[in-house]
């Protein structure tokens, strides 16, 4: 999609910043809501989305959070993936969605990791989730290929877990946008003008001023320098996360389920080759240009996992490697979304530490509804309102990967 340089207009009444997953979701929501008749501007860096997390993803989707909006995020997440082109108006050319449903397994290796998985469990089942907890037992003879040793449960998800093909609802999202009015421009948000209790407009690193109803920060990682633009602090910052798909010599002759080890390692089937996630072992706040590997993770720590939860592992190939960004919210590792109670019409949809692709059907929708009509006419999206920060009410997720 082609993007132009500069705004048509001086004043919009909705300007987002960033164009990636949450940027076109919320674009398009708002578009296609029946309340808004008003103009959205998107303003995107980098439109060859090359740097940002949307492009590192692995666009898995899953049922098991520790906090019941998650579930109930996730859950209309898997509805709105398999009715994609009814969602989107019914057009025969938005192709179906593919979501390739091999579940979650969580593997607890200690009696506090046990504990929180049957905790998990159980509030997922209350909010629908469809999560079952096998013993070692059930686990081999479900899944002969892994090495039990030190595991006593596993907790898997039966249903509505799995892959979905992300990066065609990010096209289509932006392309009806665009064809509903949205315009979206190639330029940087460079300063936040503000009154004391409004944004007023965004500077662009041309120099102009565009005049704004509502700002929505949609910058991913970099949303706490945004948001500092504005003179609000978020406690967001970019975390790197790689990921390695391999070939397997001796491949299994059934799906991998996305097997969370408790090494933190985490690998799953991925077509014909397998992918595998993990965190540095030193997991700190990088500069969001900052995509340089550490060669040595693989050998030291992510094979060896590997290898070890599937002795049929031992030789495995490495056909692609990259490191990504998780927009990670450092104090409870959960999504901010909605007004910044400083700046009332300043929105927030960031810090999705990880689980941003599958909750950018509900976020926009949100995001949308807010704009419209000053509240969530949908699923309530307050738990993961700014005032929680304020109020020193965190909404930890557990269930980080
Ligand atoms: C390795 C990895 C694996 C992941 N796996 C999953 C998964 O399996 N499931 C899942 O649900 N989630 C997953 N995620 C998370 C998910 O990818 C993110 O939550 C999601 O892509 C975030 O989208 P975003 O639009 O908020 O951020 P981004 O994709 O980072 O987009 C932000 C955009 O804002 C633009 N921008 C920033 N600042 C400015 C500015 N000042 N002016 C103009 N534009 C600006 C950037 O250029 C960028 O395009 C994963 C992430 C990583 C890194």
């Amino acid at each position: 999609m082609k993007f132009a340089s500069a705004p048509s207009q001086s004043k919009y009444d909705v300007v987002i910043i960033g164009g990636a997953m949450m940027g076109a979701s919320t674009a398009w929501f708002l578009s296609a809501h029946p309340g808004f008749d008003g103009s959205v501007l998107v303003v995107e860096r980098d439109p060859s989305y090359e740097l940002c997390s949307t492009a590192h993803t692995n666009s898995c989707i899953r049922q098991q959070f520790t906090t019941a909006i998650n579930v109930q995020v996730s859950q209309f997440g898997v509805d709105y993936i398999r009715n994609f082109r009814a969602n989107l108006g019914g057009d025969p050319d938005v192709p179906d969605i593919k979501l390739h449903e091999f579940g979650y397994l969580y593997l607890a290796g200690s009696a506090e990791g046990e504990q929180n998985l049957r905790a998990a469990a159980q509030l997922q089942n209350e909010n629908g989730a469809a999560t079952e907890i096998l013993t070692p037992e059930q686990l081999a003879e479900r899944f002969p290929f892994y090495d039990l040793d030190g595991v006593r449960i596993g907790s898997l998800g039966t249903a509505d877990e799995g892959y979905f093909d992300g990066g065609t609802m990010f096209d289509w999202w932006k392309r009806k946008a665009r064809d509903a009015g949205v315009e979206f421009v190639q330029n940087e948000v460079v300063g936040i003008e503000r009154s004391a209790d409004r944004a007023t407009g965004v500077k662009l690193a041309d120099g102009s001023v565009i005049g704004c109803g509502v700002v929505v920060n949609a910058a991913g990682p970099r949303a706490a320098g945004v948001a500092g633009m504005a003179g609000l602090s978020l406690p967001i910052e970019p975390r790197k996360r790689y990921t390695y798909v391999v070939e397997a010599e001796n491949p299994l002759d059934q799906d991998l389920p996305l097997t969370v080890d408790p090494s933190g390692v985490h690998m799953r089937t991925d077509g014909q080759y397998y992918m595998i996630g993990a965190a540095p072992d030193e997991d700190i706040a990088v500069a969001p240009d900052d995509f340089v590997e550490d060669l040595g993770l693989w050998m030291d720590k992510v094979w060896p996992a590997v290898a070890t939860r599937i002795p049929q592992f031992e030789a495995l190939r490495v056909v692609q490697s990259w490191v990504g960004h998780y927009a990670y919210n450092t104090l409870d590792q959960n999504a901010l979304v909605g007004p910044h109670p400083e700046l009332p019409n300043f929105l927030l949809v960031n810090g999705f530490s990880g689980h941003g692709f599958q909750q950018s059907p509900a976020m926009g929708r949100g995001l949308a509804e807010w704009i419209v009509s000053g509240r969530y006419e949908t699923l309530d999206l307050s738990p993961f309102g700014f005032e929680r920060i304020a109020q020193g009410k965190l909404l930890v997720e557990q269930a980080v990967i």
